[in-house]
């Protein structure tokens, strides 16, 4: 059957750059073809931006910094602004939704988390940088010490296809709160919903200038490229994959940029024998297949204790055999269509690479009645040996290994046994035990018997080959300011004596 599809409304004519305030095409007029996930039929154009457009954006970014109102205002008269854009992505929150199920594939029920938590990113930092305090220091009779937090200049601003709204209002936050000016550049498959932003940022009263979009690719030469070598961008927050991160830090290094990288991940999820197995089980399943596996943080390599092993294995494989996949835009579904042709290619190559390293026990093929589109059944693969690649590699999709261990000892050395260090989730009723292994694990974040549920405080980020830096709370204030300490002489001068005569 060949899925039926309805385009959202309100969707654009075509996706255009939006440049010091207006909705412009590439200077050199090209455009792509975005393609629906559940067709693979072309439903829209974008502007293909290059080294030009890039150059038109970081000019309006720079006259709006160095010029303009937005880096000089107090910090409650940007959060006013902040909130009003939490507002009206909130009051937009269907539209939004609708606009990003339809070009990502993401289940609408998730989108619409995803949109609200978009509207809580510039909420918490509309309320972080007005209850902003900084560090003073004294050395009684001596000296007074304070520190100038500045905002820093033109912010660039890379994101994914997962989830892009949501990641796009992370960086866009966190940077404008600051009083810098950004240019972000979408990620190609999914441009759709970054194309309300200027609407967005208008109607709240965003100053001119201080946001600005270039549509396109990020390979030498396109948008993504040119904004990372442009010598007016001294900060580049990226999220992605783990080897453009490392492109992306070589072509930076000439102007030693400041660079923020949320990159891959290949997450262990960690169950002891004495777990709440219902609660694991669920979480487990959640944190997989929800947002189509495509999640940066999914627990994709499930380590379970021998003595439950079998149990385990079981009731996840017939727990995964239920996971709904529909369409997109049914309230039902629980996993959708992969966001395109390409990576739909990527992950079904990983699940015939599985069926020869390991033991299938759920999915492995597209879904019946889905013969179109990027369909792919959530799939279980058990026994996966830790040189497997489907243990090593990063899949993205509804794919998960289980392996079984036997110790503690074990049970660690597996979860650190690959190039990343994301997440990790931990499920024991043993405090200790949770807590020893979470100081061991080698990851950015732990989760213990828990979902991954974050507060927007807490640093996020990855070790190893998942990141550089953090960002998440003060981490992302920090990222977007200079911090200059001023030194003041409270006592007598102590000039040292040089060349007297
Ligand atoms: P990707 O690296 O292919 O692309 C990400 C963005 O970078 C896109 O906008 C792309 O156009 C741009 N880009 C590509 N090459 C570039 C270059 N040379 N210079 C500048 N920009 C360039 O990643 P993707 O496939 O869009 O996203 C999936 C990846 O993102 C996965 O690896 C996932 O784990 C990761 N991710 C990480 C986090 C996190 O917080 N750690 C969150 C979401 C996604």
């Amino acid at each position: 059957m060949t899925q039926s599809i309805t385009p959202p409304a309100g969707m654009p004519e075509k996706i255009r750059h939006y440049i010091n305030g207006e909705f412009v095409d590439s200077i050199d007029g090209e455009e792509f073809d975005v393609l629906n996930p559940v067709t693979n039929e072309p439903y829209i154009k974008a502007a293909s931006g290059k080294k030009a457009d890039i150059e038109a954006a970081v000019a309006a970014a720079k006259k709006a910094f160095d010029k303009g109102p937005w880096p000089k205002m107090l910090p409650r008269e940007r959060a006013r602004i902040l909130n009003k854009i939490a507002d009206i992505v909130e009051s937009r929150k269907d539209e939004l939704a609708a606009m990003e199920s339809f070009d990502s594939g993401l289940p609408i029920t998730q989108a619409k988390g995803q949109a609200a938590r978009a509207a809580e990113n510039f909420r918490f930092f509309a309320d972080l940088i007005v209850a902003q305090v900084d560090d003073a220091f004294k050395v009684p009779g001596r000296q007074a010490n304070y520190v100038n937090r500045k905002p820093i200049g033109v912010a660039g601003l890379i994101t994914p296809w997962n989830t892009p709204f949501m990641l796009e209002s992370w960086k866009l936050g966190p940077a404008i709160a600051t009083g810098n000016t950004v240019v972000l550049k979408p990620a190609e498959f999914t441009p759709l919903s970054a194309s309300l932003w200027p609407g967005i940022f208008e109607e709240a009263g965003l100053p001119t200038g201080v946001f600005n979009m270039v549509n396109g690719f990020g390979e030498e030469g396109f948008a993504g490229d040119s904004l990372v070598k442009h010598p007016d961008v001294p900060l580049i927050s990226f999220t992605g994959e783990s080897s453009t991160g490392q492109t992306i830090f070589a072509n930076a290094a000439p102007w030693l940029k400041g660079l923020s990288m949320e990159l891959g991940g290949k997450s262990p999820a960690v169950v002891f024998a004495d777990a709440d197995l219902d609660a694991a089980v669920n979480a487990t399943i959640f944190g997989v297949f929800s947002l189509n596996g495509e999640r940066c943080t999914a627990g994709s390599r499930i380590l379970v204790e021998e003595s439950i092993y079998d149990e385990f294995v079981e009731r996840y494989a017939a727990q995964a055999k239920r996971v709904k996949v529909g369409l997109p835009s049914d309230p039902a579904t629980e996993v959708a269509a992969l966001v395109h042709p390409e990576h739909y290619e990527k992950v079904m190559s990983y699940v015939e690479i599985g069926k020869s390293e390991a033991r299938l026990v759920a999915g492995g093929g597209r879904p019946e009645g889905f013969e179109t589109g990027n369909f792919v059944q959530p799939t279980v693969f058990a026994d996966v040996k830790p040189d497997a690649r489907i243990f090593q590699e990063e899949i993205f999709g509804p794919v998960v290994a289980i392996t079984p261990f036997s110790s503690d000892e074990e049970a660690l050395e597996l979860a650190n046994n690959t190039k990343y260090g994301l997440a990790a989730y931990i499920w024991t009723s043993d405090l200790k035990r949770a807590h020893n292994f979470s100081q061991a694990v080698e990851s950015g974040m732990v989760w213990l018997n828990s979902n991954n549920v974050r507060d927007l405080r807490t640093p996020f980020g990855g070790v190893k080959a998942s990141g550089l830096g953090h960002e998440g709370g003060y981490r992302s204030i920090d990222f977007y300011t200079e911090q200059q300490s001023v030194h003041i002489n409270l006592g007598e001068v102590h000039n040292p004596v040089f060349g007297k005569q």
